[in-house]
């Protein structure tokens, strides 16, 4: 195992969700006491409240479904690594960058490192992300493009709120759209107070606290391109004055004006195609590739981390060692292919009605429509 990172805990300071099933393939690729300390550092959806839709000034549109049956967690990406990290072992080999893939004269793959070295393989596997140089070398091309939207995302402790506003967003994830394609999405993590496992003494989380974890979306364009190159405060200043531009309540920003600085980052949402035939245009042999280097998927599913882990899991039940590997992984890219199409079908939703609102008529419908919404809204929690 190579990564071309030095330090697996420098990485995005946002969360992940794992559902049911990214869990039951992780149970099958770790020892039990990782998936442990896993549970003991994750925060479990089922301990909070109903998420909850708004619009831009704060009016509730709707809820979502009810958490209590709910088996998934959301645990920090930084956590997540680190444990991923001890799991591989003396495997994982860090600071090792890849720049090439080859096939030498008796057909087997050869990794090039950027570094001038390469090791030979009876299989590659590229789990490279959205940007991967194996997938790449497969597909002769990128396996993914820009999506349309451009996103920001930074930590605020639920301490750092007013009284008023923690009682708004409450200890559930929320979603508000406005006209234009300004979104905003506040995600509740407390690994501590919602453990998914009691068990205190297990958890290496690296939030300690209730926190939010926003993230905000805006249609790439020319007009959004210099908040890429801002950082800090600079970077949450500009964000605020974008939204107060597409009026935007004030308190609805709070969770913005109060974050920690140093963590507001800019990431791109990049998209594979939504039709599984599309996602592997090559055919099965020695070098393969999972995850986001196939099915790069945007964030507005939360399924893109769970999808890459259950890749890696039937991977791994279909090299079992009593079949050619060329069958193996045939049969690897079928299950690949198909759950790719899934998430992103359901990430694409998002992103789609995100982007419907940057037109003229979007906004107009948008900033029309959400008092009705919201006051039909409104009129049946009345009644209930
Ligand atoms: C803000 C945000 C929130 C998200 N929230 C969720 C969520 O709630 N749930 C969810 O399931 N998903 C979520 N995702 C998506 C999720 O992070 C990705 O889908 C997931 O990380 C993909 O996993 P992967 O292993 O395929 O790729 P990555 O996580 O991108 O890992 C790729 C690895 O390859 C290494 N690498 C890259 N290029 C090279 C190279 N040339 N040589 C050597 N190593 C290399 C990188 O260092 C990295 O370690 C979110 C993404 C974002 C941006």
């Amino acid at each position: 195992m190579f990564d071309r990172d030095t330090d697996v805990a420098a990485t995005g300071g946002y969360h992940i969700t794992l559902d049911e099933r990214a869990q039951s393939a992780l149970r099958r690729l770790v020892a039990p006491e990782i998936m442990r300390r896993l549970l003991a550092s994750s925060s479990a959806l089922r301990l909070r409240d109903r998420d909850m839709f708004w619009d831009y000034r704060g009016r509730v549109l709707g809820h979502g479904p009810d958490l209590s049956g709910s088996a998934s967690i959301d645990v920090d990406r930084i956590t997540l690594r680190t444990l991923l990290a001890e799991a591989a072992g003396e495997d994982l080999h860090l600071g090792r960058a890849v720049s090439g893939i080859a096939v030498d004269e008796h057909g087997m793959p050869r990794v090039m490192f950027a570094d001038g070295t390469s090791v030979t393989a009876d299989l590659v596997v590229g789990a490279d992300g959205t940007h991967s140089v194996v997938a790449r070398y497969l597909a002769a091309g990128p396996t993914s493009h820009p999506a349309g939207i451009i996103g920001f995302s930074g930590r605020t402790p639920r301490a750092g709120l007013t009284a008023a506003e923690r009682h708004r967003l409450g200890t559930r994830s929320s979603m508000a759209i406005g006209p234009r394609g300004a979104a905003l999405y506040v995600g509740f993590l407390d690994p501590v107070g919602n453990a998914a496992l009691d068990a205190p003494e297990l958890s290496t989380s690296i939030t300690t606290g209730p926190t939010y974890i926003w993230g905000a979306m805006f249609p790439e364009s020319a007009r959004t391109d210099f908040l890429r190159d801002l950082h800090g405060t600079a970077l949450r200043t500009a964000l605020l004055d974008r939204f107060r531009e597409h009026r935007w309540a004030g308190h609805t920003l709070e969770v913005i004006a109060r974050t920690d600085p140093g963590s507001v980052a800019a990431f791109r949402f990049n998209a594979a195609s939504t039709r599984a035939a599309d996602l592997t245009p090559w055919a099965a042999g020695r070098i393969t590739a999972l995850g986001d280097a196939v099915h790069a998927t945007p964030p507005t599913a939360g399924m893109g981390a769970g999808a890459a882990i259950q890749d890696a899991a039937d991977l791994l039940a279909q090299l079992d060692g009593t079949t050619a590997i060329t069958d193996a992984i045939g049969r690897y890219e079928a299950q690949l292919r198909q759950r790719g199409g899934e998430v992103l079908t359901a990430a694409m939703k998002t992103v789609r009605l995100i982007l419907a609102t940057d037109t003229t008529l979007g906004a107009v419908a948008t900033a029309a429509l959400s008092p009705v919404v919201a006051a039909a809204t409104r009129l049946r929690r009345s009644q209930k």
